[in-house]
């Protein structure tokens, strides 16, 4: 466990002012603020493992802060070094450097590739990337066509941004024109605090593999050797200085939140990881790209160094204090780093490796430097494939991820509509097997079946009945969403305002515009990111409406039943009335007494008020639409009845005598049962007995005529209910079709992808084609270059034997001579 190593920079003054009330001093690793005359503030005085007062040079902090890291990211050790701080006080200076001091990214790429050159018994493969993430999208500083790249994670190469270039490369210079190219495609922005000032946060990443030479004598290159494999970031972050000093607006605010975004995060992340492990809790890594991507940084395996720059002006106290204390908390994490040896095929260097060195033997001793930049050259293509590869097959892994959740969705929404067609047709076919039941079970199902065909029609009579402000509740919860999302779930956690303020001391000013960050639209049916939330409140509804549905049924049921039951109570009282006539009548044998007048005419205006009341209720059964103008109508034809009764009552009383024979009679009849009334106290008794009669039929009557009013209006609102459900139905088949769609769209897009994917392995093909090609050439060249030495040795030989041959003859010849 070791502690990140943080230290502190003070830039050189701009202002030419002089100090009024306050300055930092800075005496060996402790920086403090002082009043004018001297005397130190209390509370304000902090101690880094540095702290670089304005004359130092860059060479200095690497020195100091950056070497070691570097050194042991040779030796397989992840490293992380990132200049933080606001904006214009020495971040980029320190990284980059100028053009007479040269920053810490400079001196890294030269400092590894010296110290590679030193160790000799491992061989090296490095490759680098340059990324900025700017307004949370992540751009590739080396290829300007790959932007808005996504952060991955696999267990072979653990967190990577898919799709960012790499370049293998094997000199310092080599990167440091990379690095110059990378730094054309940077997005600079104009503000009033620093004209050259980044907005966006970059990243620039070295990965070291390495493997020990193989001393092998049997030449056995793949005996089973660890091959170490380090990262090393250096990190350049945009200004931690509240927005409202830059004086951003537009394009500008919006850069502005996005980076105080992802500086919260880490605000956050170091706040947390400060803590220590045991109250540590969850670390939101996620909730930024620039948390995400340094995660093994901070507290994980790596070295890890911050430089935290600070502008000494007095204007910018509070913000250099917001640094001192950022700097502080991070002077408290501890990691744990260890050389990352792999065994598998991740490390590049291990599936490259043999077939370079196959290479590399046959090249060897010829053209060397040449042939080695055709290696580089094979190594980086190689490198472009697979890289192109792996971003073909995650696309093609995220393509089939989202067909799979589209295809889950429609599976879904296909179920809810087919149960939702169910219901409906399920009570269509309730009503159709109680149809015998009566004539008003027909005329509902009608009604129904129509206004589902024709959905824009008025409807006349409604078929359930429901509390509608329950379903107008749900409803809206469920289609009417906002147009734009609130935060990301994730993101609450970070816009923990407290922790902020606490950590700068109040002067993060974006919190409010940070409320309105991700302006996200979202679709009214699930899309491409349908969460299973979504889905779970899907199936929720989906069961409310059932639910619904159901008792909706039940009630309409019972409503069904009302005018059957109504019509049979009023057929029981029909029978007790024509009983009672029929005794009555059987009281009176003269058929021309006003009595027998009298009953015949009661009866008469009975029969038709049974009629009409028996008419009325098979018309409301027949057809519940002109159940209103029915009511109006029996009205008309009581008020006739009552009046035609009346009348008669009357002419019987003014103008017939009574006659003796029917005196006994209508003593009977009389309900006072007084068999000594009078003639004209008799009539009175009748004609109070008739109305009486009369108004309990009438109030009998308003009775039935209001129980119809309030089923009446049961049935209305069961018909509004019924047009919400058509509608939701309507809306749900649309969903679907649009579903389908997405479907048939992504489909085309997958083989789309697949196509290209097909090209580009066709491709791949081709160039190991071409790579056997060359190394044919290549053997062939060596079976010639072989046979030439053959052949010259051959002739070196015969040259020896012959220069031997004339030798002995020499020796020979020339002893004669001698003799001679
Ligand atoms: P930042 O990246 O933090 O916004 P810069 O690195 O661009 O700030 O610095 C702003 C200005 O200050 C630049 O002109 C830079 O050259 C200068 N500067 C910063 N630090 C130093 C330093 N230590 N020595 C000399 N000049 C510096
Ligand atoms: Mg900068």
């Amino acid at each position: 466990m070791e502690k990140i190593c943080v230290a502190v920079r003070v830039r050189p003054s701009v202002s030419s002012e002089s100090f009024n009330g306050a300055y930092w001093n800075v005496e060996d690793n402790r920086i403090s603020l002082h009043r004018l005359h001297g005397t130190p503030i209390s509370g304000l005085s902090y101690t880094f493992d540095h702290v670089f007062d304005e004359s130092s040079t860059n060479a200095r902090v690497y020195e100091l802060l950056t070497k070691d890291i570097i050194h042991a990211a040779v030796d397989g050790f992840n490293g992380t070094a990132f200049a933080y701080g606001q904006t214009s006080s020495g971040k980029t200076f320190t990284m980059n450097g100028s053009e007479t001091d040269a920053g810490i990214i400079n001196r890294a790429v030269k400092d590894v590739f010296a110290k590679i050159q030193m160790i000799s018994d491992r061989e090296f493969l490095i490759r680098v990337s340059y990324m900025e993430i700017y307004n949370e999208e992540i751009n590739d500083l080396f290829s300007v066509e790959n932007q808005k790249l996504q952060i991955h994670e696999s267990l072979e190469r653990g967190i990577f941004v898919s799709g960012l270039r790499e370049e293998i490369v094997n000199n310092a210079e080599q990167v440091l024109k990379l690095i110059e190219l990378g730094e054309v495609n940077r997005h600079f922005g104009e503000t009033n605090m620093n004209v050259r000032s980044s907005r966006s946060h970059t990243i620039f990443r070295m990965v070291i593999e390495s493997k020990g030479k193989d001393t092998n004598s049997s030449g056995d290159s793949s005996s089973v050797d660890a091959i170490r494999v380090s990262v090393l970031n250096l990190v350049d972050l945009a200004g931690s200085e509240r927005i409202a000093k830059t004086g951003a607006d537009g394009v500008r605010l919006k850069e502005g939140k996005h980076i105080n975004k992802s500086l919260m995060v880490l605000g956050n992340v170091i706040n947390k990881l400060s803590e220590g492990a045991k109250q540590r809790g969850h670390i939101p890594y996620r909730d930024s790209k620039l948390t995400r991507i340094l995660q093994p940084a901070l507290g994980g395996n790596a070295k890890t160094s911050i430089i935290c720059t600070i502008a000494p002006e007095e204007v910018h106290i509070e913000e250099t204090k917001g640094t001192l204390q950022f700097a502080s908390r991070a002077k408290r994490i501890t990691n744990c780093a260890q050389v990352n040896e792999i065994l598998t095929d991740a490390a590049l260097l291990k599936r490259q490796k043999l077939e370079i060195e196959d290479l590399r033997k046959k090249l060897q001793g010829s053209h060397a430097e040449v042939l080695e930049q055709e290696i580089l050259k094979l190594r980086n293509d190689m490198l472009k494939y697979e890289l192109e590869r792996e971003k073909l097959a995650t696309e093609l892994e995220e393509e089939r991820k989202s067909h799979k959740e589209r295809d889950q969705c429609i599976r879904e929404q296909q179920m809810k509509i087919d149960n939702l067609s169910n219901l409906v047709s399920f009570s269509d076919l309730d009503r159709n097997s109680n149809q015998g039941q009566g004539s008003a079970r027909q005329s509902l199902k009608e009604e129904c079946s129509e206004s589902s065909v024709h959905q824009g029609d008025a409807f006349s009579t409604p078929c359930f009945k429901a509390d509608p402000k329950a379903f107008v509740v749900k409803r809206s919860n469920y289609s009417t969403l906002p147009d734009y999302s609130p935060l990301p779930d994730t993101f609450s956690n970070v816009a923990d305002e407290d922790t902020w303020q606490k950590m700068n001391k109040g002067y993060m000013a974006d919190l409010d515009s940070l409320q309105m960050t991700p302006a996200r639209k979202v679709q009214s049916f699930p899309s491409n990111d349908i969460t299973p939330r979504k889905h779970a409140e899907q199936i929720m509804l989906n069961h409310q409406l059932m639910d619904e549905i159901s008792k909706l049924q039940q009630e309409a049921k019972l409503i069904q039943e009302i005018p059957q039951r109504l019509s049979e109570s009023v057929g029981n009282c029909k029978d007790v009335y024509e009983d009672i006539l029929s005794i009555v009548q059987s009281f009176v044998s003269d058929g021309e007494s006003s009595t027998a007048k009298l009953l015949s005419s009661t009866s008469e205006i009975g029969k038709s008020l049974f009629t009409t009341l028996e008419t009325h209720f098979s018309m409301a059964m027949d057809d519940r639409s002109s159940s209103t103008g029915n009511n109006f109508l029996i009205q008309e034809q009581c008020k006739v009845l009552y009046e035609k009764l009346n009348s008669t009552i009357t002419s019987l009383v003014s103008s017939e005598t009574p006659s003796s024979e029917n005196e006994e009679a209508r003593a009977q009849l009389c309900s006072c049962g007084n068999k000594g009334c009078t003639q004209g106290g008799e009539t009175a008794c009748w004609k109070e007995e008739l109305s009486n009669e009369l108004n309990t039929i009438k109030e009998r009557y308003y009775g039935l005529e209001k129980e119809l009013d309030h089923n009446n209006q049961l049935l209305v609102v069961s018909k509004e209910r019924y047009d919400s459900l058509e509608r939701e139905f309507r809306l749900l088949k649309e969903d679907r079709d649009l579903l389908h769609q997405m479907v048939s769209d992504s489909s085309q897009k997958l083989s789309l992808v697949t196509d290209q994917k097909e090209n580009v392995l066709k491709d791949l093909n081709t160039e190991v084609r071409r790579r056997k090609n060359l190394e044919e050439e290549i053997k062939q060249f060596s079976v010639a270059f072989a046979s030439r030495q053959r052949s010259l040795a051959s002739f070196h030989s015969d040259i020896n034997s012959n220069c031997e041959k004339l030798r002995t003859q020499c020796l020979v010849s020339l002893p004669k001579s001698r003799g001679c």
